[in-house]
């Protein structure tokens, strides 16, 4: 069992309301964050050259990449279909066969041998976040994949990022409350259908929500259900902006700038 890490408070208020919270419990949080320690090879090379990383033109909403320059405020058009419900969402590469080894060994098989630089490229990725971000929330795990997965691999990622970053680390706010099947091999209707009304705010922490603009973390945007689902219970508790930053997200072609 890793040992007890220390989590970084956000105020001495949620921190004592935290004390009180019966929502999770000690064991719960003993086993949401490994050790301060890497798992895996000390030669096990990062190959970043064949990496497809995701940065500017790119839609304003939502960060899909643009081949050309389409003017400031530009989004694709996927966004003009349907607006996303979070306020702007970057990614800091593309998901496909040369990153998604990394990223399953990393989910998957647990090798955090590469976080540090993973959460340089969120960094770099979420750099017009980070002026007015109040507190980086990672995409929570159901207590009984935690349990045999042993963490949480965006909880890791938003701890290094809130190091890099100064933005307090805020693992508490956000609870999965419905075990839902992997969204793996699902269609998108299927994929939102799943993990609607997963989520939920422990009733003690509430109030530090309201006005706060949040960055929420995970490993991989697919359809972005995951991350809707999340931005609603945020906003629905008061949270004023919410910024989606993943570590990669799939790009589908289909997306034609509008
Ligand atoms: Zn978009």
């Amino acid at each position: 069992m890793p040992s007890r890490v220390k989590i970084n408070p956000l105020s001495s208020s949620l921190t004592s309301s935290l004390r009180g919270s019966k929502t999770l419990g000690r064991s719960l949080l003993d086993i949401l964050l490994p050790p301060e320690h890497s798992f895996g090879r000390d030669n096990d090379r990062l190959d970043w050259s064949k990496f497809t990383f995701l940065d500017d033109p790119c839609c304003h909403l939502c960060g899909f990449p643009f081949e050309f320059d389409q003017g400031s405020g530009a989004i694709c058009g996927a966004c003009a279909g349907r607006t996303p419900i979070f306020d702007q969402g970057r990614a800091a590469f593309a998901y496909d066969e040369h990153s998604r080894p990394y990223i399953l060994a990393f989910k998957h098989g647990g090798r955090t041998i590469h976080l540090d630089r993973f959460a340089r490229q969120l960094q770099r990725a979420g750099h017009l976040f980070w002026n007015d971000a109040d507190m980086i929330i990672p995409v929570p795990l159901h207590h009984s994949r935690l349990i045999k997965r042993r963490f949480n691999q965006a909880a890791l990622l938003a701890r290094a990022l809130s190091k890099h970053t100064s933005v307090p680390f805020a693992p508490e706010i956000l609870y999965r409350h419905k075990a839902t099947p992997s969204q793996g091999g699902q269609s998108q209707k299927g994929r939102f259908r799943n993990v609607k009304g997963a989520f939920t705010i422990p009733d003690a922490i509430k109030n530090t929500l309201e006005n706060k603009t949040i960055i929420l973390i995970d490993d991989v945007m697919t359809t972005g259900a995951t991350i809707e689902a999340c931005t609603k219970t945020l906003k629905r508790g008061g949270a004023q902006k919410v910024y989606a930053l993943t570590l990669s997200r799939v790009v589908r072609a289909q997306q034609i700038p509008t």
